[in-house]
């Protein structure tokens, strides 16, 4: 039989550790540690703190912000989560030199600083220019929408909120009959009457809710040129409801501007809406402001750097801001894939990436439009069998911009017609005296509307433009992968932009942190 040394669990030992040592130059609590205490300026939280003349001694922001740090970079995000790591997790004690902040006080820390923490996202992007990790040639901007500290059951425009405080009204009125009717019987069932005392209190606490929501707030509007009511959202009105590849959620849309050197973030902001179009032109205009800050370069857009991102970028508006702002840009539109002929059989290799279910319709197909030959010049149509429509009417399009010509065949050529089958809807219809023939509309002035997506479209469709779009998802996506699956940050915690933002610029400055540790000179730090 071989000899082991014996070994006992049932025992207590003293342990004499040495913070420092457990902060390893090369790891990333090190990292975090050195750059906290050498390098960044911290007196940006100390507007905060008015305890100078009174008051006990509030927890140092250094600390504090080294375990949130640190906490992050684990995935963790609840605050009693961080404060019990900081009772039992030895890093964790390393970091707070044992102090042992209360979750309240983490948790007002991370909310209460969104102007900090911006400020602190600019310092550590200074510290990676100064360590040569910023190429400044490339650029990629994208987003990543995650849910947020409010329920997507809470949402809807005011017309189906007032329906559902209605269908809750009825249903608290139900239940008081329901409770009067239990009363009334001589064999009253008390646990009966609890649950029904229990539920038309949550009802009318629901109730409540949405009925105070609807007095106070006012609908909110969407950020089209034109804009319609968007959902509001009666927990966190500043988020919306968006649907992602995963479902749909209630969140924001964390946007990222990552640069190619060694994928640093750059910018990051929250958006409360699904749509991308809009984030473009503040996400563009911050960085230029941030670099001219940072004494970077005074216009970032002057150094030729390129900027990419995809196509829920691109509209017309944003085409002609980059244009006219002379940014060296290639934002695709959403067809640039079926017009580069290495895509063409994709569909047929690999299927469609998200099967479109077929909406059942009562139309059915018939010749499009492009079919039919207008001279715009002339106002005339010829339609596919050569004959001459007429001009049935002159006006504008729904949005009263562009100019819309309608034309119509001549019943007597459609009622005879060996195409009327598959040239109309209703081809029965060119068999009455007061029937109509072929019907089509066409909007005359679209190329000029669409004239900065065609300046982009020659772009990106070029030779150059096709490299300089390929680089676009190895630059970002990557960020998003190392927040989201290494990390484990999936979700914010926080209610409201300016909170959600600043949790996710500090989402950011940990992938940040972690590419000085990797790719910078912090190791080389000297010990005190
Ligand atoms: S149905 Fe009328 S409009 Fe259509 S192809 Fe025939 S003639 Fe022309």
């Amino acid at each position: 039989m071989p000899k082991f040394i014996p070994y006992n669990h049932d025992q207590n030992a003293m342990v004499v550790i040495n913070f420092r040592d457990q902060l390893q130059p090369g790891t990333f609590e090190h990292a975090i540690h050195y750059l906290i205490h050498e390098k960044l300026d911290l007196s940006i939280f100390d507007y905060a703190y008015r305890n100078k003349d009174g008051g006990r001694p509030a927890y140092n922001p250094a600390i504090l912000l080294s375990v949130v740090l640190f906490a992050y970079s684990k995935g963790i995000t609840s605050s009693r989560e961080i404060e019990w790591c900081c009772t039992n997790n030895i890093i964790f004690k390393a970091l707070s030199c044992d102090t042992v902040p209360h979750f309240t006080t983490i948790a007002s820390f991370i909310s209460s600083h969104p102007q900090a923490i911006e400020s602190l996202f600019e310092q550590i992007l200074l510290v990676c220019h100064e360590q040569g990790l910023l190429g400044n040639e490339l650029f990629a901007i994208d987003g990543c929408k995650m849910p947020s500290n409010a329920s997507k059951e809470w949402s809807g425009t005011f017309k189906e909120l007032q329906q559902k405080r209605a269908k809750l009204k009825k249903l608290i009125r139900h239940h008081m009959r329901e409770h009067r009717r239990i009363d009334k019987t001589e064999s009253a069932d008390a646990e009966k009457q609890k649950r029904t005392t229990q539920t038309i209190e949550t009802l009318s606490k629901a109730h409540d809710k949405i009925d105070k929501f609807l007095k106070t707030a006012t609908p909110r509007m969407g950020q089209a040129k034109r804009p319609t009511e968007v959902k509001s959202n009666i927990t966190d009105n500043e988020s919306a409801k968006m649907t992602t590849s995963k479902g749909t959620i209630q969140g924001y849309n964390g946007i990222a501007t990552v640069d190619k050197k060694h994928q640093i973030v750059i910018d990051a902001q929250a958006f409360g809406a699904g749509q991308e179009h809009h984030t473009l032109q503040p996400v563009i205009e911050r960085i230029k402001v941030r670099y001219q800050k940072l004494k970077i370069a005074r216009n970032i857009y002057r150094k030729n750097v390129l900027v990419t991102a995809d196509t829920g970028f691109a509209n017309e508006a944003n085409m002609e801001y980059l244009h006219d702002n002379k940014i060296n840009a290639y934002v695709p539109d959403n067809k640039f894939r079926s017009r580069d002929p290495k895509f063409a059989d994709q569909k047929t290799k690999y299927g469609k990436r998200q099967p479109i279910k077929k909406i059942q319709t009562r139309y059915k197909e018939v010749i499009p439009a492009s079919e039919f030959h207008l001279d715009a010049q002339t106002k005339t149509c010829i339609c596919p069998t050569g004959e001459t429509m007429w001009l049935k009417r002159e006006g504008t399009d729904r949005y009263g911009k562009h100019q819309k010509l309608y034309f119509e065949g001549r019943l007597s050529k459609c009622r005879v017609c060996p195409l009327k089958t598959q040239c109309m809807q209703n081809p029965d219809s060119a068999n009455h005296r007061s029937g109509h023939g072929r019907q089509v509309s066409f909007i005359i002035d679209k190329e000029r509307k669409n004239k900065y997506t065609e300046w982009m479209k020659v772009r990106v469709d070029s030779e150059l433009g096709k490299m300089v779009y390929s680089h676009r998802m190895s630059t970002v996506e990557p960020v998003f992968a190392n927040i989201g699956t290494n990390k484990g940050l999936k979700r914010f915690s926080l209610r409201g932009r300016a909170k959600v933002q600043g949790q996710w610029q500090l989402f950011c400055i940990i992938h940040n942190i972690e590419k000085l540790a990797n790719y910078g000179n912090l190791t080389r730090a000297k010990r005190k």
